[in-house]
């Protein structure tokens, strides 16, 4: 019965904030394409503020529980369509993908995920607001949007038809989407997927980290004589794509979610909106550091090796620190005004598990 109401509020906020013309219209779309897609995508925005002055239950589902609040406007926006017959060639409620776009979350603590504060709170999917400066990003790829099942078992009902639909949920892997050991809740065979229905998007990773990192390196000093700064994926998706760009700074709300790579664990957050924010750090560079650079300037090296040793352990991303120093250090031993035939080479031990990265810096120093 509560499900009930929250459906009712979804619609008034739909019909009040514009959303339910917006919807008609995309519906529209579809269906003058008269194609057949396995997943109708709508983006839907959202804002939380208004929903919650609406009704309380519905906004703090919202907030807390996006998962299930996206299924009350999933029910609701399949009802519109079925009444209003919207989309001909659509079937079935789980050919429905809504997307809610948050317009903002509520200025309190308890929505701040701070990139310093561990461990992260990714057991609860729910949003959090973070902010920070990318320091690397991907190329755009595509995954797996929706895709479309059947039952294996020619005579089961379910062998055709749109039961079967299977949408991408944020923070979710692609096996969660696609994978090869569905069976069918009715005859229990095999389901295997319709690969011409499968229905593609764009996803962008990502790398961002906490603006104090910056603070570290203009030579500002932070109260903590030593702190560790992490940094962590970002995955964007479809209309987020190439979004944000290096260097910038941002505000992203999302929704964090553990992926196990292996043996490894990474935390990572799943955008749904991205905003950019004006520095309100000292965009100069410290007289102490511009002193040092000048004192320091005799040497190509001898600046970088002085950063790496002082800043590096606190800003380069844990495991990378020694093949950071060992890098400077063969560099330094390879710089040198002398001719190339009477340069000495330097004979060097290294004991590691992992032979690869060692031949990349090696020939990369060589070439450097
Ligand atoms: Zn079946």
């Amino acid at each position: 019965k509560s499900n009930l109401k929250m459906r009712e509020v979804a619609l008034i906020y739909l019909d009040r904030s514009g959303g339910l013309q917006k919807f008609v219209d995309d519906c529209k779309l579809y269906n003058d394409s008269k194609q057949s897609y396995a997943v109708y995508r709508f983006l839907i925005s959202i804002n939380p503020s208004d929903i919650a002055e609406l009704d309380a239950a519905l906004g703090n589902h919202i907030l807390h529980e996006p998962v299930k609040a996206t299924q009350i406007f999933q029910s609701v926006c399949y009802i519109a369509v079925k009444t209003l017959s919207l989309i001909e060639q659509l079937q079935t409620e789980a050919q429905i993908n809504i997307v809610l776009k948050l317009t903002h979350l509520p200025s309190l603590p308890s929505y701040v995920l701070s990139l310093c504060e561990f461990p992260f709170d990714y057991t609860s999917q729910r949003f959090y607001m973070s902010e920070g400066i990318v320091i690397a990003v991907t190329t755009v790829t595509k995954y797996t949007q929706g895709a479309r099942f059947l039952c294996s078992e020619e005579t089961c009902p379910f062998s055709e038809g749109f039961q079967y639909i299977r949408i991408h949920t944020p923070g979710a892997t692609e096996s969660a989407t696609v994978r090869n050991d569905f069976v069918c809740h009715l005859c229990a065979s095999p389901l295997r997927e319709d690969m011409k229905f499968r229905a593609l998007g764009e996803k962008q990773l990502v790398e961002m980290i906490d603006a104090k990192a910056l603070g570290a390196f203009q030579g500002f000093c932070n109260s903590k004589p030593h702190f560790r700064v992490q940094s962590f994926t970002v995955f964007l998706r479809d209309e987020l794509a190439n979004k944000m760009k290096m260097g910038n700074r941002y505000k992203v709300i999302g929704i964090p979610a553990c992926i196990q790579n292996c043996s490894q664990a990474t935390v990572c957050i799943e955008a749904n909106r991205v905003q950019l924010c004006s520095t309100k750090c000292p965009s100069c560079i410290s007289d102490n550091f511009k002193h040092l650079l000048s004192l320091t300037s005799s040497s190509c090296w001898r600046f970088t090796a002085i950063l790496a040793n002082i800043f590096a352990s606190q800003v380069v991303p844990p495991g990378t620190y020694n093949t950071l120093k060992l890098f400077i250090l063969l560099s330094l031993v390879q710089t040198s005004d002398r001719d190339e035939e009477t340069a000495e080479y330097l004979d060097l031990l290294i004991v590691t598990s992992d032979s690869l990265i060692i031949n990349r810096y090696t020939s990369s120093v060589f070439f450097f």
